[in-house]
């Protein structure tokens, strides 16, 4: 029952389509869930930081909008500076009580407020009151956390909005929504959305000219899937009992009926497209099941889902939208989970931002970001996605924001700082073909990472001076099936020749984790634990020989070629990986080609592989730190997880000393020692990466230019002094303010957000 009118209210809340709405529902279900006297719901306005009513039941309805209150005033300021329940029999015995003559709330004694809490953050307070002296039971307040708890991050938006008033209203122009940084810089385009086929809510609405067209196309998709359903209806009647296989019998009715199909096609004659026409049709009838108190009745808005979904799905192989839509010249793509199939599909030079609902900063999305230099905002939670398509929209790829449709303010704010940044990006050509030298004349080579490029001239144009992590997987991933060895020899031999003299460290397959191909899945409950990278080439020796015998046979007559392996954890990975590779290059000479074996290096991007240096140093000729992977298995943060993106910092002093101690290690087995993670795009990892002594930085192609302003404008003796105070630092926070400060005094802030 508890759970029932649980799920009924989240469900409610979560339909409904606007805040006011939303917190109506809310303060409604519960009210009769747990027949209070009263129930209100009051949320933190960040502008003010006040805390003020938004709906009611029970109170003085004039009073919603009108109330305030500072944190540290009253019963529910109280609950809100303490992030714990409070729960009183009477409520106007307490020092905190104050008294709201405008909600007439005298009456009531008992008191119960809950904290309404995103992340950490306390986003609101939910509050029931009651005319008994009486304290509420365990009961009631675990309902009411739990309640709280499930609806957070659905209220948290209201908040973080900075605008409670409008919200109230659903409006969605000139607002912001908060993201995680994924690439950096600024830049403003066209919202284009795309959807998965199965996820219903995330169908964008979509402007369109010819509505006979549309109102045929999706007859079509309707009628398709009328078919399947009296097809599968017959096929299942002679294995399920009737009642079992009703259900397909139900779904070919209902997509005879009227309503589904009236109410899709008024909305195609409003000018959305059918996907989007049909996503509010389904959420309205959903929501009228939903409502329904009979459980068996409440099901069937599940049915009408699936159902939906089957005819999307049609609608999307009808191509409906490939016939009507044009990628815009400045688009920004735009979905719950971008994916690199969905990057690829994009007209080369039309995409100018990525926005992804889920996953992180480390993400792989975020990366491929990073390497077409391109701004990106990732775990953007709250981008209400069905709503923007078409919208004007500013990425902050710094900071992860994202304005839909921005007022005239902001957007010349932006542009103010778009142009600054293309004043920095000028300026930092000048310095491409300096060497990465500091002051006092240390050097240190900077590479790029890449894995998209089959053209490499702007990473020479950048100043790379080699490519220190070629991601193959990209490569695989834009296939259909896996490449064969003259497929990969080509795209290595071309790499390898344009770069050459400059080396190039060819990575081999590193897929698994969030990196699938489609054409070769799997399903794992823990991916990233899981058959990823050398695990898995190693389990497919047909695969991996077919890979290594393309590198080798690319490096012939140019001999810069460098073989890395992936997510490696322990010592046989490396022996059978030398291994294999001495037999392909002797295969290769047998069969006539003048080969090399060429050099052979490790991630260091799994915690055991820091701890066996010495033991792999027989076997290899180099390491390289993986800081993406290594912060994630190191720190135990999944890397995709927006919910957890705060603890994925590479600057924790855990991620400081583990580097340090790998470039030591490296060092005493006399192995090079390079970094190809993130860390070492970003300036303020730069300096401690300098100092820290390593033979080479590879980062994306858009880091270059920053990192090596750095590096030119300090001194490794400074460096150094920075470094040594860093390391016995305790708190992240700590070492990037002593980073930040070093920058400031080196005036070199304003490489790390324009504006600076
Ligand atoms: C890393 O883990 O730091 C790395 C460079 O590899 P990837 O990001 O491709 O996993
Ligand atoms: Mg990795």
């Amino acid at each position: 029952m508890i759970l029932d009118s649980l799920r009924a209210i989240v469900q409610d809340v979560n339909a409904s389509p606007n805040l006011e709405e939303a917190m109506r529902s809310l303060v409604n279900g519960v009210f009769e869930a747990i027949n209070a006297n009263v129930c209100s719901v009051y949320l933190v306005d960040p502008v003010s930081e006040q805390l003020v009513l938004l709906a009611t039941e029970g109170l003085n309805q004039t009073a919603v909008g009108v109330i305030r209150l500072n944190l540290d005033e009253g019963l529910v300021g109280l609950v809100a500076q303490r992030g714990e329940p409070v729960n009183l029999a009477d409520a106007h015995k307490h020092a905190r009580y104050k008294l709201f003559t405008e909600a007439d709330e005298e009456e009531f004694h008992a008191f119960l407020g809950v904290p309404i809490i995103h992340y950490g953050e306390v986003v609101g307070v939910l509050v029931v009151q009651q005319l008994e002296s009486e304290r509420y039971q365990d009961d009631t307040v675990s309902f009411l956390i739990t309640l709280a708890a499930q609806l957070a991050g659905a209220i948290n938006q209201a908040g973080l909005s900075g605008d409670i008033a409008r919200m109230q209203r659903g409006e969605i122009l000139n607002k912001t929504y908060y993201g995680l940084p994924g690439s950096p810089g600024l830049v403003s385009g066209t919202a284009v959305v795309v959807y998965q086929h199965a996820d219903l809510d995330s169908v964008p609405d979509r402007k369109i000219k010819n509505v006979e067209r549309e109102i045929e196309i999706f007859h079509g998709a309707v009628n398709q899937v009328k078919e399947e359903m009296q097809n599968l209806s017959i096929q299942m009647g002679e294995i399920l009992p009737s009642e079992e296989h009703a259900v397909f019998d139900a779904y070919a009715l209902m997509l005879s009926s009227g309503s589904l199909l009236d109410d899709t096609i008024k909305r195609i004659e409003g000018g959305n497209w059918a996907a989007g026409s049909l996503r509010q049709t389904i959420q309205d009838h959903t929501q009228i099941f939903r409502e329904m108190s009979d459980p068996y009745l409440r099901e069937r808005a599940d049915d009408i889902r699936d159902l939906g979904r089957r005819v999307i799905m049609k609608l999307q192989s009808q191509k409906t939208d490939k016939n009507q839509w044009q990628f815009p010249e400045n688009g920004i793509l735009i979905g719950e989970e971008i994916t690199a199939t969905q990057l690829g599909e994009v007209p080369v030079g039309r995409l100018k931002g990525i926005i992804s609902v889920h996953g992180s900063t480390a993400s792989h999305v975020a990366i491929l970001a990073r390497a077409m230099q391109i701004p990106c905002s990732m775990g953007v939670v709250d981008l209400p996605v069905s709503r923007i398509d078409g919208l004007d929209i500013i990425i902050d790829g710094y900071e992860g924001q994202v304005i839909v449709e921005p007022d005239n303010e902001v957007r010349v704010h932006i542009e103010a700082l778009i142009l600054e940044e293309q004043q920095l990006a000028e300026e930092l050509k000048e310095i491409a073909h300096l060497p990465a030298e500091t002051t006092d004349n240390y050097r240190v080579t900077l590479f790029a990472n890449t894995g998209l490029l089959s053209d490499v001239s702007p990473l020479i144009i950048s100043g790379a001076e080699g490519i220190g992590l070629y991601r193959t997987e990209v490569m695989f991933q834009m296939r259909q099936q896996f490449p064969s060895e003259t497929d990969q020899l080509n795209v290595y031999r071309g790499l390898l020749e344009s770069m050459h003299p400059r080396p190039v460290i060819l990575r081999t397959l590193d897929v698994g984790g969030d990196k699938a191909l489609d054409y070769f899945s799997f399903e794992e409950s823990n991916p990233f634990l899981g058959w990823r990278g050398i695990r898995l080439t190693l389990d497919h020796p047909e695969i991996f020989s077919t890979q290594l015998r393309a590198m080798v046979r690319a490096n012939i007559g140019f001999n810069n070629l460098e073989i890395m392996l992936p997510m490696v954890s322990n010592i046989q990975e490396v022996k059978q990986s030398s291994a294999l590779l001495d037999q392909v290059v002797e295969e290769l000479q047998e069969e006539g080609f003048d080969v090399v074996r060429p050099k052979l290096g490790v991630m260091i991007e799994v915690p055991a592989a820091v701890l066996l240096i010495g033991s792999f140093a027989p076997y290899i000729d180099f390491v390289s730190i993986g800081s993406n992977d290594l912060t994630q298995y190191m720190l135990a943060v999944d890397r995709n997880n927006e919910r957890v993106s705060r603890l994925f910092d590479s600057f924790s002093p855990a991620m400081v000393r583990v580097m340090k101690q790998i470039v030591d290690e490296a060092r005493k087995h006399d192995l090079h020692v390079g970094i190809c993670g993130e860390f070492a795009a970003d300036p303020m990892g730069a300096i401690l990466l300098l100092a820290m002594g390593l033979d080479s930085l590879s980062m994306s192609v858009g880091a270059l230019g920053r990192v090596k302003r750095v590096v030119r404008n300090i001194s490794k003796e400074s460096a150094d002094i920075l470094l040594e105070e860093v390391l016995v630092m305790d708190e992240s926070t700590q070492i990037r303010r002593r980073i930040i400060a070093e920058l400031k005094k080196h005036d070199l802030a304003g490489l790390l957000r324009a504006g600076n």
